[in-house]
């Protein structure tokens, strides 16, 4: 059996490392907002180039927080409208509600996935105030293009990087430099993963930092003194620690996800499957390998028989979601045309930097044979 995503896998060589950290947590007696968390944000904040890292409880709430520090700081206020691709995982969407924002959705180019950047500008009015790129599948979003729109518009740029750690730790990320703050998700899953929640918020905006800080830990920074309506979302001491173990890995695990895509684009051969459009000159760091058909459910069955696990992401588009129909939002006459097409046909390989060549040798010659 090759499954889509073997976690214990991943997670077994660091056994021995792991039980030291928890050894060291336990004798530091220390067990919120530690060494460890702050040895971790100074360690992401260098691996992404920015100046700032802020340990948060989720991905999640890493963007509902750069949210709420904006509008802390009156750079947005409740109602304003924020672009978000209708091509995306619902936390990205929610995270926006969750802010007392206005989400607006952006069809996507459907053969890369991300959001379409000359769609854009016709979605924006005077209440637009930002955009949500989404590094979907792990290719960043077309971030050049979507700063040009962003500084004519005057809007915020928000990233949700929940699926894409490393893939903007290159050049790309100088190009940008005016880029705002980004979202990171430590969900197990993800390419850098821990063994429960986690999450960060990584920013070059000193002002923004200093809210971030205070608004994850209740809105203080001094113990009990509030100056922000602040929540309880602390990224966890101990999963700071696992994480401390697993990221001098992280561009390691990411060349081996390439290997694996490249093998994918180069060997699977049929004219039912069409593959993923990669940009070579993007650092895609391939948290999925998605691949479309027009019979998913056949090829997923199909798999399925020869003993290999595809999974869909995801199946049901977010503004087709029973949570947004009609005694809610009123979402249902929506039409994203492209967007449903994506959630009919999308099927995700196996991918994860623990694949052996011969299982995806044997990927490849069953996709053939279909
Ligand atoms: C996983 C994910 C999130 C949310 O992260 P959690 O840590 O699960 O809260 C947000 N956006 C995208 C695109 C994701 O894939």
């Amino acid at each position: 059996m090759i499954p889509f995503l073997d976690l214990k896998k991943i997670n077994e060589p660091y056994e021995t490392a792991f039980q030291d950290k928890l050894k060291l947590v336990l004798n530091n007696g220390w067990y919120i907002l530690g060494k460890e968390v702050e040895t971790f944000e100074k360690a992401f904040a260098e691996y992404c180039n920015a100046q700032y890292c802020i340990g948060v409880g989720n991905g999640f709430d890493a963007l509902v927080l750069i949210f709420k520090g904006y509008i802390a700081l009156g750079k947005l206020k409740k109602g304003d409208e924020v672009i978000v691709p209708a091509n995306t995982y619902i936390a990205s969407i929610l995270a926006i509600m969750q802010a007392d924002l206005i989400p607006i959705l952006v069809e996507p180019i459907l053969e890369t996935y991300n959001i379409n950047p000359d769609l854009i500008q016709e979605k924006i009015t005077s209440k637009t105030k930002a955009i949500l790129a989404v590094h979907l599948y792990g290719q960043l979003a077309e971030m050049e293009k979507i700063t040009e729109i962003a500084i004519q518009n005057n809007l915020l740029i928000i990233e949700d990087s929940a699926q894409s750690h490393g893939a903007e730790n290159n050049l790309q990320s100088k190009i940008y430099n005016l880029k705002s703050a980004v979202a990171y998700s430590f969900y197990p899953g993800k390419n850098l993963g821990a063994l429960g929640d986690g999450g960060a918020i990584t920013t070059n905006d000193p002002a923004l930092a200093k809210v971030l800080f205070s608004l994850r830990n209740y809105g203080s920074q001094k113990k009990y003194y509030n100056e922000f309506i602040g929540v309880n979302s602390r990224l966890d001491e101990i999963q700071a620690a696992f994480l401390n173990v697993k990221l001098p890995n992280l561009n390691t695990d990411n060349d081996k996800r390439r290997t694996v895509a490249k093998r994918y684009l180069s060997e699977i051969k049929n004219d039912k499957i069409i593959l993923p459009l990669w940009d070579f000159s993007n650092n895609h760091v391939f948290h999925l390998f998605v691949v479309r058909t027009s019979n998913r459910q056949d090829l997923q069955e199909y798999l399925a028989k020869n003993n290999i696990q595809g999974m869909i992401h995801y199946p049901v588009p977010p503004h087709k979601q029973k949570a947004f129909s009609s005694e809610t939002l009123g979402w249902d006459d929506l039409s994203f045309p492209i967007t449903e097409k994506i959630h009919n046909e999308v099927l995700s390989l196996p991918m994860s930097p623990v694949l052996t060549e011969e299982e995806v040798g044997f990927v490849i010659e069953i996709l053939n044979r279909y």
